[in-house]
């Protein structure tokens, strides 16, 4: 049978992109590609691209009242021109999007600028009625923000809306205790809204490391933020353009926005996923093996549609390892073991790579080593603010297993901390490099002494997982 593609992809974001461009550029496969709104997906249009923009912009206020602790006599940041930056930022995922739709034009992929969906196992039905077929399908339509199911909630805005907003709110509450929410939070409160942060829990970031989310939720309170723990929404209601919320606990109040940071989905609703016989799993997500392969083999699927670590560089990573194995015979797998993160909070970021402490704990006997300190640049200009660095080392085999960095640019330090981790490194590794002085980074290669000892019970338990 001959097919109209070797390839199509549903979804122009991270993974569906570059599955395309490797498979067409560098395998040459005939690839076709839907997407059915702007070209870059999440990250670029309205994800990790636009919020760490929106991350530095929020940042001028604190720099201005740090420049005034070196000795600087200013009075503030100013005023901010939201208007302003909000069109050049439109300005520049514009830019961003003719990159991305420039990259797979050169590599003669055909763009098709409607939402597709599977009409079977090899064919693809366009917005259009338009039906093409292909010899591969693979599925890399995203996640979408999940809304938590309360009266109300059509009248809150989710994390798309914040990079559109025709005006900054005054009083704004964020609900959820995540990545977008501790986020979103530092970007509000640093642009000059009232913020408050409604969530749940008894500390932010649940699943980072314990004493790391206990920073993270203080860091939140230092910069103005108005955390409100162990808290819940449970409705909401128009009060002309404002909005009252109704707590769990009986408390009521009254914010101009409301943003719901509660978790994102896969977006697989209306693919015709089930009718072509894709299996998917409770939460709506593709399953997949470790090649991306679905239940149906001429069909794949790729980045948080999949539900696997749902980071960018993973999608792309698996979107480049499926275009190589399938159409490059150059068999790839992703190994979703160590991947490091960072959340964009403000002044200090949370990074990590590894295991927490806590999981380190359950797995066996282990060496936590913790520096805790107030960084020399903003103890110079007056602020408390601590920074931490910690990194969980096998007791029995010197391998570091974790490392977790609350501090500036926290971000850019686990980036490099990933690959000594990834190639196995031992502590006396990180202790043989010499130090950068004067740096934040050289705590990780000077932390002597252990902290604490952690995991004795379960020794068990790491010999079965050595
Ligand atoms: P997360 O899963 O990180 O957090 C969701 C939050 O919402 C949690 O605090 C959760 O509470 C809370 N929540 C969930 N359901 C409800 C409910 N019904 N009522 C009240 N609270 C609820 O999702 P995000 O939306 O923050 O981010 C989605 C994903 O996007 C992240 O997991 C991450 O993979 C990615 N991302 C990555 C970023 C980065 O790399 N810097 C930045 C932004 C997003 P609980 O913890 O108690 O379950």
């Amino acid at each position: 049978m001959t097919f109209d593609y070797d390839l199509f992809v549903i979804g122009g974001g991270s993974g569906g992109v570059r599955a395309a461009r490797i498979a067409a550029s560098e395998h040459g496969a005939r690839v076709g590609l839907a997407e059915e709104s702007r070209m870059g997906g999440t990250c670029v249009i309205r994800g990790c691209v636009p919020k760490k923009l929106m991350i530095f912009a929020s940042q001028a206020e604190a720099h201005a009242a740090e420049a005034r602790g070196y000795g600087w006599q200013t009075a503030g940041a100013g005023a901010f021109d939201w208007t302003m930056f909000r069109h050049k930022l439109d300005a520049e995922l514009t830019r961003l999007e003719g990159a991305y739709t420039g990259g797979l034009a050169a590599a003669n992929v055909d763009i098709h600028k409607q939402r597709a969906r599977l009409a079977d196992a090899h064919t693809v039905e366009l917005a259009d009625g338009q039906r093409l077929t292909a010899k591969h399908i693979l599925i890399a339509a995203g996640g979408r923000p999940a809304l938590p199911g309360i009266e109300g909630e059509e009248l809150g805005l989710i994390s798309d809306d914040l990079f559109l907003l025709e005006d900054l709110p005054g009083r704004v509450l964020v609900v959820g205790g995540g990545f977008i929410a501790c986020e979103f939070a530092t970007i509000l409160q640093g642009l000059g809204c009232q913020t408050t942060l409604s969530y749940r829990g008894d500390a932010v970031l649940r699943g980072f490391d314990g004493e790391m989310r206990r920073h993270a939720t203080e860091q939140l309170r230092m910069i103005g933020v108005d955390l409100r723990l162990e808290s819940n929404p449970v409705r909401l209601a128009a009060e002309g353009e404002a909005r009252r919320v109704d707590f769990a606990d009986g408390s009521s109040e009254v914010f101009d926005a409301v943003i719901f940071a509660t978790g994102r989905a896969p977006y697989t609703k209306g693919l015709g996923l089930e009718q072509a016989g894709v299996k998917l799993g409770r939460k709506g997500e593709i399953v997949v093996d470790e090649w991306s392969q679905s239940s149906v083999p001429s069909i794949y699927a790729v980045g948080d549609v999949t539900d696997r670590v749902n980071l960018t560089p993973v999608a792309i990573r698996e979107g480049h390892s499926f275009a190589d194995t399938v159409f490059g015979a150059k068999p790839r797998k992703v190994d979703h073991g160590l991947v490091a993160s960072a959340v964009y909070t403000r002044p200090h970021e949370l990074a990590t790579v590894g295991l927490t402490e806590e999981e380190a704990a359950a797995r066996g006997p282990a060496l936590i080593y913790v520096a805790s300190f107030r960084p020399m640049r903003s103890l110079f200009a007056g602020s408390d603010a601590r920074a931490a660095m910690k990194l969980i080392v096998d007791a029995e085999t010197d391998r570091v297993l974790g490392c977790h960095i609350f501090g500036p640019e926290a971000g850019e330090m686990i980036q490099m901390v990933a690959i000594p981790m990834g190639m196995g490194a031992t502590k006396a590794d990180f202790d043989a490099a010499i130090a950068v002085h004067p740096t934040l980074a050289e705590e990780l290669v000077t932390m002597r002494k252990p902290t604490r000892r952690i995991g004795d019970d379960n020794s068990d338990k790491a010999d079965a997982s050595a």
